[in-house]
């Protein structure tokens, strides 16, 4: 089936929407508020001194990742988006230099053995140089505690949430100063309101079986591949923003910037949707009809 179709949103989901759609046959018009496509994926432009070949000093510009510089290798898609877009030689392994955390207590080095910012060893110096003594005594009750409680939640299929299962496990200083960060950073989400299921898949299983939730991310972690978590591009995540920039020119989609999708209402009369579409002063520059609309928003 095809016929026309607006994408909603010029993020890197929104640019894989509109070209597996243009792919599939589909007359596409991508429509994105801003100037910039790529959303989160898009580069920021950085202006340093440097010294040029004559040594007279001069302006560098470094065009740096804006928000992701790195995709998890877990699951397989976002790898097979890249090679398919003939960027496979362009995949490299991150610096093995870990992560640091900022936050209010300053900066920490995140434990190297954590799924989430959730530790896996409750022994490893770099938890207790990332805690205080009495965070880290909080968090060590998580290999002697019940997990009755998270056996119950599992066992009757409840949500349970990142906050709820951190904070009884391992205290409030491991979720305020290890999981949060990483919860916002990755998932632009509090961990109050993100499952835990969704983030870490298996874990409240793994700890319910290892007696412990540290024990499970370490039982976790012990299963996975080898290496590294995350895979980056050579010249940044925004190489994957331009590749299919590119590939929506090859695919003749109609790529609109700084216009905002202002309204939608459905047709009854043909099924399809009508789009208000306004410019940066919010002043309605035109609508659109569509056979189908996907919201690919922030
Ligand atoms: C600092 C930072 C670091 C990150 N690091 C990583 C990482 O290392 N690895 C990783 O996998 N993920 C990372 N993420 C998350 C990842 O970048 C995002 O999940 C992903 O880029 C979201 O893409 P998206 O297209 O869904 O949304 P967005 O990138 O938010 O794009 C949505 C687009 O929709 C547009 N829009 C909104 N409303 C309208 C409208 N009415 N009409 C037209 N356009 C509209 C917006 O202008 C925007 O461009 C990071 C995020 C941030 C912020």
């Amino acid at each position: 089936m095809s016929g026309t179709a607006l994408v909603v949103g010029g993020g890197i989901a929104g640019l894989v929407a509109a070209h597996r759609l243009s792919a599939a046959g589909w007359d596409v018009t991508l429509a994105e508020a801003t100037s910039v496509l790529g959303g989160a994926v898009s580069p920021r432009f950085l202006d340093v001194p440097s010294h040029g070949e004559t040594g007279a000093p001069e302006t560098q510009t470094l065009e740096l990742d804006g928000g992701a510089e790195s995709f998890a290798v877990r699951g397989a898609a976002v790898r097979a988006l890249v090679e398919e877009l003939g960027l496979g030689e362009k995949i490299v392994a991150p610096e093995p230099l870990g992560s640091w955390l900022h936050g209010p207590a300053g900066p920490v080095r995140a434990p190297r053995l954590g799924i989430v910012g959730i530790p896996g060893d409750l022994d490893a110096e770099d938890l207790a140089a990332a805690l205080t003594p009495a965070g880290l005594e909080r968090a060590r009750q998580d290999a002697e505690a019940p997990m009755d409680r998270w056996a119950a939640a599992l066992a009757a299929g409840e949500p349970v949430t990142v906050a709820q299962v951190v904070a009884d496990r391992l205290g409030d200083e491991v979720l305020d100063r290890l999981v949060a960060p990483v919860v916002a950073g990755v998932h632009s989400a509090d961990p109050a309101v993100v499952e835990l299921a969704r983030v870490a898949p298996g874990l409240l299983a793994a700890a319910v079986e290892h007696g412990g939730l540290a024990a499970g991310v370490a039982a976790l972690r012990s299963t996975g591949t080898p290496g590294s978590l995350v895979a980056g591009l050579d010249g940044g995540m925004v190489r994957l923003t331009g590749r299919l920039v590119e590939a929506l020119r090859e695919d003749g989609a109609t790529v609109l910037r700084g216009v905002r999708v202002a309204a939608l209402s459905r047709v009854p009369a043909t099924g399809g949707w009508w789009a208000q579409i306004s410019d940066r002063d919010d002043e309605v520059v035109r609508g659109l009809d569509v056979d189908r609309v996907v919201l690919a928003v922030d």
